[in-house]
């Protein structure tokens, strides 16, 4: 039998946590766990909340738990089953049936409902007296994670009403919103959905002009290079002991001095080094005995992916 995969975020609704269990149960699977190691709100402070075009939440809190869970558990990879339908986004509209993920290194997934509409799903589910999650009863469309900022406003409300956790997400919000100097109604609204605001919301933004503009900033290479846990990392480019730094690519070094500064321990790196190499002290490092300079931890990185929103919020704080 296969086993069930499942990452819990730690914003999870009991209810989902309590469906997977029954689920794994009744079928008689193995239930192959893992938490995320950064959580969300261990992040929050460093990112602000996530946002539709800013999943930074997607990538700590689930593809770097994913990918440490297959590195410990499936040597050979994962061929992954994954209940997710073209209807529900446009993004998703475009993925087709099977897919490889950037982020997740040894694992293979596929919709076999790609093509499913809602009501298929529901009839399959009643032909064969499966069990569902509850909150599916309350109204909503697709049940994630409970801070999700693919949410729709009548789901958050429903949430307001029902589940009293919920009230933690909203004094994040209004400190956020405090910060910055936005008003109430970029909470009621839920405009926080976005970091940029799609155009045809924009005229619920005239009561609120403050948003969304690009800062830069620029670090001079010789400082990061004199910086202990950066001159580390550099080991994935090269023997840091006998490399003249002229010879490194640039912009590589600046994306390692981003993780060197602000890892947030997701685990996506260290699921793509077969040295065991990598490990986590404040951050991640490298041990310079066991690395061989392959440079596979080099790709995806949510706090390089994400830094220059993030330098965007901070600057504007
Ligand atoms: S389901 Fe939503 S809140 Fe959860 S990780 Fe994905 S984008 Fe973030
Ligand atoms: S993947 Fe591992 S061995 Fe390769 S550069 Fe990174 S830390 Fe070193
Ligand atoms: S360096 Fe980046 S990818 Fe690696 S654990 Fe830290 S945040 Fe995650």
């Amino acid at each position: 039998d296969p086993d069930l995969m499942f990452i819990d975020t730690g914003i999870e609704l009991p209810e989902t946590l309590d469906n997977v269990r029954r689920v794994a149960q009744k079928h008689e699977l193995t239930l192959n766990k893992r938490e995320a190691r950064s959580g969300y709100w261990k992040n929050v402070d460093y990112f602000g909340p996530s946002a539709r075009d800013y999943r930074w939440c997607c990538k700590t809190c689930k593809l770097g738990p994913t990918s440490l869970l297959i590195e410990e558990n499936y040597d050979d990879g994962v061929l992954s089953f994954i209940g997710q339908r073209r209807y529900e986004s446009h993004q998703r509209m475009n993925q087709g049936s099977t897919w490889d993920n950037p982020w997740v290194p040894g694992q293979v997934s596929a919709s076999p409902i790609q093509d499913w509409t809602a009501l298929h799903v529901w009839l399959y589910l009643f032909s064969k007296d499966a069990d569902w999650n509850e909150w599916y009863e309350k109204g909503f469309e697709r049940i994630g994670c409970w801070v999700c900022p693919a949410s729709d406003l009548a789901e958050l409300d429903k949430l307001k009403e029902e589940f009293q956790e919920y009230e933690r997400f909203e004094e994040v919000l209004e400190g956020y919103a405090k910060m910055k100097g936005l008003s109430e109604r970029w909470i009621e609204l839920g405009l926080w959905r976005w970091l940029d605001i799609p155009e045809n919301m924009e005229e619920l933004l005239e009561e609120d002009p403050e948003v969304v503009e690009y800062l830069q900033v620029e670090k001079s290479i010789e400082d990061m290079l004199e910086h202990e846990r950066t001159r580390n990392l550099l080991n994935a480019l090269c023997d840091v002991e006998d490399t003249l730094f002229e010879e490194l690519d640039r912009d590589e070094i600046v994306r390692l001095h981003k993780k060197a500064l602000n890892c947030v321990e997701c685990g996506v790196c260290v699921g793509r080094c077969e040295r065991d190499a990598l490990f986590f002290e404040d951050g991640i490092k490298i041990d310079p005995d066991k690395c061989v300079h392959c440079g596979k931890c080099l790709g995806k990185c949510p706090v390089v992916h994400f830094n220059s929103r993030v330098l965007f919020r901070q600057l504007d704080e």
